[in-house]
């Protein structure tokens, strides 16, 4: 992956109380926190990208579907073997769907998934000639696929810069960070495609994927090892 690693066990400077923090109040000054933000992402994850394995557009869009309420880690045991035993999109469209159920039932929610990869295989084939497709709009239109994904695969797969994927770290981060105060992902989406400028929206994606994974984690987020301490005013950083 190319993410440098965070020593995030060993504190390495003292907190600032969120009260201390100043907000920004004026354009300028929002666009400057915004950024120092920027700059600190791109110096922790120069190079972030999906941690789906894939070797195509199409494993990229199974390995989504397959990643929803799981971990990614889990998703890359599941893949190589499934895709060894499904190896063209045709084989997934003519799968059955307990079979397949049980090829994936480690990932969960195994059953909507098998229905999704199949109905979603059928799709690619019937309507767009055995390719996942290169719009918002049309991927839109296959089983299985919600912006999220859509942006995972249009982002990663084919470097189009559709939306900001929006998954459980970055709605938690965009809120830490006063970046949106929605709370539902498809108008946290629209917000961060206004602060954050379009040729960012893919890096960007997976830079706060990864800061939520090594840094702002959910439940007791790394605030004395987060370069980003001083930008920060979320009432809920750790001050201990
Ligand atoms: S870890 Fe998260 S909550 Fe803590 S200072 Fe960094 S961005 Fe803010």
């Amino acid at each position: 992956m190319g993410d440098r690693e965070i020593a995030t066990v060993t504190p390495v400077h003292p907190v600032t109380p969120p009260k201390k923090v100043p907000k920004p109040r004026t354009a300028a000054e929002r666009k400057v926190r915004l950024n120092g933000i920027f700059e600190e992402l791109d110096q922790l994850f120069p190079e972030a990208t999906c941690a789906l394995q894939h070797k195509n557009a199409w494993q990229l869009l199974v390995a989504t579907i397959l990643s929803a309420q799981c971990t990614d880690e889990r998703v890359n045991k599941v893949t190589p073997a499934l895709f060894e035993k499904y190896p063209t999109i045709e084989d997934l469209a003519n799968a059955s769907q307990d079979e397949l159920a049980n090829d994936i039932r480690s990932t969960g929610f195994f059953n909507n998934k098998a229905r999704s990869i199949i109905g979603a295989a059928q799709k690619v084939l019937s309507d767009y000639n055995g390719r996942v497709p290169r719009t918002m709009d049309e991927l839109l239109s296959v089983p299985g696929a919600a912006r999220k994904t859509a942006n995972v695969v249009l982002g990663t797969a084919y470097g189009i810069a559709s939306g900001v994927v929006v998954d459980t770290h970055v709605q938690r981060i965009s809120r830490r960070l006063d970046l949106t105060r929605q709370d539902d992902p498809v108008k946290i989406e629209q917000d961060l495609m206004k602060t954050v400028p379009q040729d960012r929206w893919i890096l960007f994606s997976h830079q706060v994927i990864h800061f939520g994974r090594q840094i702002c984690i959910a439940r007791k987020p790394r605030c004395a090892s987060c370069p980003l301490d001083p930008l920060c005013y979320a009432k809920d950083k750790t001050l201990a």
